[in-house]
């Protein structure tokens, strides 16, 4: 198939990328986590397809993406007060809430469980989309299984050109992290995945905040898998003054790309992309980074090690996924 690129600043665009999804394709569009794979969340054929074009194990279930409150209600069971306070303060935005799901929601969009994860996104390419279809889409990354998420139309293309109906191009995503996942429905709420949101502003408005699945859980979140996220080079990292003698190490198996966060000194690298000391700027350019280190080839890419502070939770957590 073709995949055709379609600009989300074209009303003539989103209305293509709209019916193509109401005809069951698929289309990779912007959110301001990372770009998704979009198909309609209720039908299983479409969703389906979006397991096949990406490769993903039939077992790691999708986030159904919505408008807010009203069309996430009729997908879950329960929406506890928990729900609604997250929902007023973070919607719409980069917080997904699994809760317990409904008959309507397919199998194949839980991968079997008995919850379901919904968010509804703020990129105004996602929301208008959503208005013209007027039904959830099931969009996990628009990026082969495990590797690194998208962040440009580009980076969708290198992955799915060809195997998807089209891709709105929106231009860069503004978190460029995926979303932070909070297990809502069962018992104290669960911090599942760390992202865009940070876990202090989740607990300033719930308290304390579990982290990881309940031990009990038989939906655990898997994209707690150790390696994920992962560029094809070997990923390592160290502390500043160790990355000088790392990237001599992974050197003598061929070129070692690097990210740097301070002026460390890093001769020897093939390629050294310096990141922003701030953790906002860099989980948006951290991804583009780490594709872009691969596409010139290197063999091994050496991290310096970011800061130990809650504000890089989830950039560590990735950072430590691609390294696995
Ligand atoms: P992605 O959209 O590719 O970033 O991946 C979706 C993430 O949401 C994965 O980490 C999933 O494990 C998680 N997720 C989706 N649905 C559920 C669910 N029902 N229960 C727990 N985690 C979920
Ligand atoms: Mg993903």
């Amino acid at each position: 198939m073709e995949t055709r690129l379609l600009s989300a600043q074209s009303p003539g665009d989103l209305d293509e990328a709209a019916s193509l999804l109401r005809a069951g394709g698929l289309v990779a569009f912007p959110t301001e986590t990372v770009y998704g794979l979009g198909g309609l969340a209720l039908e299983p054929l479409a969703v389906r397809a979006i397991y096949a074009a990406k490769g993903r194990p039939a077992t790691n279930p999708l986030i159904v993406h919505v408008l807010g409150e009203k069309e996430a209600r009729p997908l879950c069971a329960r929406w506890p007060l928990e729900a609604r306070q997250l929902v007023a303060r973070f919607w719409p935005g980069p917080l997904t809430l699994v809760l317990p799901r409904t008959e309507i929601v397919p199998d194949e969009v839980t991968a079997g469980g008995p919850t379901v994860a919904v968010r509804a996104p703020s990129h105004p390419a996602a929301r208008a989309l959503l208005e013209r279809i007027g039904a959830p889409l099931a969009a996990p990354s628009a990026n082969r299984a495990e590797h690194v998420s998208p962040t440009t139309a580009a980076h969708v293309l290198r992955d799915l050109n060809g195997r998807i109906d089209a891709v709105l191009d929106g231009g860069r995503c503004p978190f460029g992290i995926e979303s932070t996942v909070l297990s809502v429905g069962d018992g104290p709420p669960r911090l599942l995945r760390t992202g865009a949101i940070p876990r202090s502003d989740l607990e300033d408005l719930l308290g304390p905040v579990e982290i990881g699945p309940a031990e009990h859980s038989v939906s655990p979140s898997p994209g707690l898998q150790k390696r994920h996220y992962a560029p094809a080079a070997r990923v390592r990292v160290a502390p500043a003054a160790a990355l000088e003698g790392l990237v001599r190490e992974l050197g003598a198996n061929g070129p070692v790309g690097v990210l740097a966060l301070s002026a460390v000194d890093v001769s020897g690298a093939s390629a050294v992309h310096r990141l922003s000391g701030d953790a906002k700027g860099y989980a948006r350019d951290l991804y583009a980074a780490l594709r872009d280190l691969e596409d010139r080839g290197c063999s091994a890419i050496a991290v310096e090690a970011v800061p130990d502070d809650p504000a890089w939770d989830a950039i560590r957590d990735r950072l430590a996924r691609a390294a696995a």
